[in-house]
């Protein structure tokens, strides 16, 4: 009996003190006080309790001495990591090592310190910021639409070019010094999204100027006379950049580019100066067809060692004007209609002069560097604010639609099955909007986020795509049916132009988010590889030394916290004062669920190693798990940033219950699958003790979040603020919202006209092909309705029936009167974009 009694004893203390990551002397001193008791009280056979005495004292002694721990415990264990440890290579070690970590580090950590978190500042715009949002931005979007720029301009009209160029739109990241608007990350981001509201087209054309390219590769790693000279013609418009990576054989594995210079001695402007002879083929280069500068990235190569010692110097990036002879471009693809400028460049043998290299020589073979640093912060801001602001406008427009439209003499948005799709697309907007925010608001607090930028990109592309797909189902032939009038059919054409730059989402979903969270947040795995990889002996085993002991006890402590929270259902877990009430267990539940994601990541890297990389099915749903976590924490810092609105409330409880139960099923696929059964399934019982706590957010709660969807009030406009609407009568969208506020005026008269008819106070029948209006105007001879009710009726039903309205064109589609493409004199085999060269460069 007392034996089970210290039993229980000695696991709930070694539990406790895994719990609070106790030092390894309190680990000592209570094994130590647990086999006195055992021996004073005679709890355990003597020999066992000798036994346990002697292996404490022979553990004992070398664990709490550095000195002899290392000697008998890690060097060994470094000398083992150093032989398995896959070899990386330099791009592969830059691209981990660009960014910096910020919230992701607490996430992975077991123990978000939610205090800290909440603190961050609300990201807020300057007055002028603010002014520029609303007047030129505004005016952008009013002098533009998808329909004119795709079918007829196959561009952005010139007038659009010259004002986007004139306001400084393609400055917008340019510092002030240099001419450009130097907005923050969070005023990029807004301008962005708003615009996307609008045109992809126009979006995409003004994202990339103002994302990874020329301008913000010269602000970070210019010299100082290449920033003189073009960042204020790049602010003004003056030069049109364009950036040059992916190459036929090299898109995902864009660090593999064939494409190379050759240091060598060349003439340029009459004289004879060192530079590189750059040969190189490109593809999908945006705004490439109309660039007037052009970024590229080769790798380059010095056989004749004129600048160094090393024969591969790596990946450089240069500024290439594309008039500069050898420089061919201009042609372009086609990207699913979207007609923003994006098309192929290639050269051959082509000199260039040294101080073309971005930051000079001295950047040579940084290039890679560069990038992976400028990716870590642009990819949270581009993408994200354009996959936001499609969904702003599907949901504006398809929520009011669904109210408008009706089948079965009943809005469709009423009708359950449209809920369903409603609800996800509210629930994902108002988490997608968040995430956006929040992101852009660590750029501007310094941050370069590099894992949480790579989250961004994957999931608020892919909820704008489920967003999209579903305001595609829901509107039905509408979006279908290309025209004027259709206000989604050219976002759900794009949308996968957004899952596939900047990283393809499988690729970041499978490789980069864990592959890379798990070193850089976790707070020893990077520690202990830099460790293997110093070369001062001594200094590594001290490093090694205090990461590996380090690492044991965080892991044990994510073991017995998410093990401890299981069994309490996080019930316990501290919680920051002043927190919505509303909300204190989502901040418990999320703790747990980044115990468990820590502990998991641990056992699944300390089992699986290198091999893990190539799991990629296992390090995609640990990503998952990580990404959620970072969705639901922004969602969270949003509610508190807003006032915890309660008319908002289902839509934040809707968005994190559901992520929650994903991060969940990523919990369970990881368990489910994990290659060794049994790890497995002891880990089911640390992590689930009594089983999976989610289900999936209620159909009540969804019902919650559509119905806010369906008609105009303050949630409505929280979830859509800063989307575009035109003043245009014609616009699709600006049709919407006048009829959607015109129903709901003109539904409880219609109702009254219905109720005298059933009560007889008039013939409510319909003779064969006789309008509505008929109806109404019996219903105001009769004295039920007034004459402006009458006319409310009758202006809800004509708008209701120009919102239905769907674009018809001549037989032929109008194709007689377009220019047809031209094919150029050779037909159709000159639009295959540079054969010849690419044989050539085999
Ligand atoms: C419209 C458009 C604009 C672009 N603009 C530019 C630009 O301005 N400048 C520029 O340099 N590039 C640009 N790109 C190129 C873009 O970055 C690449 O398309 C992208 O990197 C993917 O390369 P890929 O298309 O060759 O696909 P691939 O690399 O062939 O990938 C195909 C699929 O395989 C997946 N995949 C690849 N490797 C892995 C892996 N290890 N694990 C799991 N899945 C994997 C990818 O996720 C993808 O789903 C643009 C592309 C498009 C379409």
């Amino acid at each position: 009996m007392f034996t089970l009694a210290w039993i229980v004893a000695v696991l709930v203390v070694a539990t406790a003190l895994a719990y609070v990551n106790a030092a390894g002397i309190a680990w000592t001193a209570a094994i130590a006080v647990a086999l006195g008791v055992a021996w004073a009280a005679q709890l355990l056979p003597p020999w066992l309790t000798l036994g346990l005495g002697v292996l404490f004292v022979v553990l004992a002694i070398p664990l709490n001495v550095p000195a002899l721990r290392r000697k008998l415990i890690s060097d060994g264990v470094l000398a083992a990591f150093r032989k398995i440890l896959p070899p990386m290579s330099q791009t592969e070690r830059e691209a981990i090592e660009a960014g910096t970590v910020w919230w992701d580090g607490d996430l992975f950590s077991g123990k978000p310190d939610w205090k800290k978190f909440l603190a961050l500042p609300k990201p807020t715009l300057t007055a002028e910021e603010q002014r520029f949002l609303d007047v030129e931005t505004t005016e952008l979007c009013e002098l533009i639409t998808d329909w004119e720029t795709t079918q007829v301009h196959r561009d952005l009209p010139p007038h659009v070019w010259q004002y986007i160029k004139d306001k400084g739109f393609l400055g917008m990241s340019i510092p002030r010094e240099y001419g450009g608007l130097g907005f923050s990350g969070f005023a990029h981001s807004q301008v962005m999204t708003k615009l996307s509201t609008r045109s992809g087209t126009v979006a995409v054309s003004v994202m990339v100027p103002n994302s990874l390219g020329p301008g913000e590769l010269l602000a970070h790693y210019g010299t100082d006379e290449q920033k003189r000279h073009y960042l204020p013609r790049l602010a003004k418009g003056l030069e049109i950049p364009c950036f040059a990576l992916t190459n036929p054989t090299a898109g995902s594995d864009a660090a593999s580019i064939p494409d190379f210079g050759i240091v060598c001695w060349g003439e340029h402007e009459g004289k004879k100066v060192l530079g590189l002879r750059v040969t190189w083929d490109k593809r999908y280069i945006t705004l490439g067809p109309v660039a007037t500068l052009l970024g590229l990235a080769f790798r380059v190569f010095d056989p004749d060692r004129l600048v160094g010692d090393k024969e591969d110097i790596g990946i450089t990036c240069a500024l290439i004007p594309t008039s500069h002879p050898g420089v061919e471009i201009g042609r372009r693809h086609m990207p699913l209609n979207a007609v923003f400028q994006n098309g192929p460049n290639w050269g051959k043998d082509v000199f260039i002069p040294m101080d073309w290299v971005i930051g000079g020589q001295p950047m040579l073979g940084r290039g890679w560097r560069m990038l992976m640093e400028c990716l870590a912060a642009g990819r949270g801001i581009s993408l994200p604010s354009s996959g936001t602001g499609m969904a702003k406008l599907a949901v504006r427009a398809t929520g009011g639609y669904a109210r408008v439209r009706t089948q079965f003499k009943t809005p469709i948005g009423k009708f359950e099955g449209i809920e369903e799709a409603l609800t996800r697309m509210g629930g994902n907007l108002y988490m997608m909007d968040s995430a956006r925010m929040m992101t852009a608001a660590a750029v501007d607090l310094g941050e370069k986020p590099a894992v949480i930028s790579g989250i961004a990109k994957l999931h608020i592309t892919e909820r704008a795509r489920q967003v999209v797909n579903d305001a595609m189902d829901i509107v039905g032939g509408k979006g279908i049916c290309m025209g004027p009038s259709n206000f989604l059919g050219a976002a759900y054409m794009q949308v996968p132009v957004a899952i596939t730059v900047e990283g393809a989402n499988i690729l970041t979903r499978s490789l980069i988010v864990f592959g890379q969270g798990a070193i850089r947040c976790h707070p020893y795995v990077l520690k202990e590889m830099e460790a293997t990889r110093e070369r001062d002996r001594a200094k590594a085993s001290v490093d090694f030394d205090a990461a590996l002991f380090g690492h044991v006890r965080f892991a044990l402590a994510n073991m017995a916290r998410a093990f401890v929270m299981g069994l309490t259902g996080s019930h316990f877990v501290g919680v920051p004062g002043g927190v919505a009430a509303e909300t204190r267990r989502y901040y418990q539940q999320l703790t747990r669920f980044s115990a468990a994601l820590a502990f998991l990541s641990d056992v699944s890297m300390g089992t699986l190693g290198g091999a893990l990389k190539r799991k990629e099915k296992l390090s995609a749903r640990l990503g998952d798990v990580l990404s959620l976590l970072y969705l639901c924490s922004a969602t969270l810092k949003r509610y508190e940033d807003e006032g915890a609105q309660k008319a908002d409330a289902p839509l934040m409880h809707w968005a994190i219950w559901d992520a929650m139960f994903k991060a969940q099923s990523a919990l369970e696929g990881v368990l489910s699958n994990f290659p060794n059964r049994l790890i497995g399934a002891v880990m089911r019982r640390i992590v689930f003790p009594f089983g999976r706590p989610y289900v999936i957010p209620s159909d009540k709660l969804g019902h919650d979040v559509a119905r806010r969807m369906l008609e105009p009030s303050a949630t409505r406009d929280r979830l859509v603020a800063g989307s575009f609407v035109s003043k245009a009568a014609d616009d699709p969208v600006a049709l919407i919202e006048r009829a959607l506020v015109a129903t709901l005026a003109s539904e409880p008269i219609e109702a009254r006209i219905k109720a005298a008819a059933k009560a007889g106070r008039f013939d409510g029948r319909l003779a064969p092909g006789s309008g509505v209006d008929a109806l109404v105007a019996r219903a105001q001879e009769q004295g039920v309705i007034t004459a402006d009710e009458a006319r409310t009726v009758l202006a809800a039903r004509d708008l209701t029936a120009r919102v239905i309205r769907v674009d018809d064109f001549p037989q032929d589609l109008g194709t007689s009167a377009m220019r047809p493409l031209d094919y150029g004199k050779a037909g159709v085999a000159a639009n295959l974009p540079n054969v010849q060269d690419q044989e050539v460069a085999a």
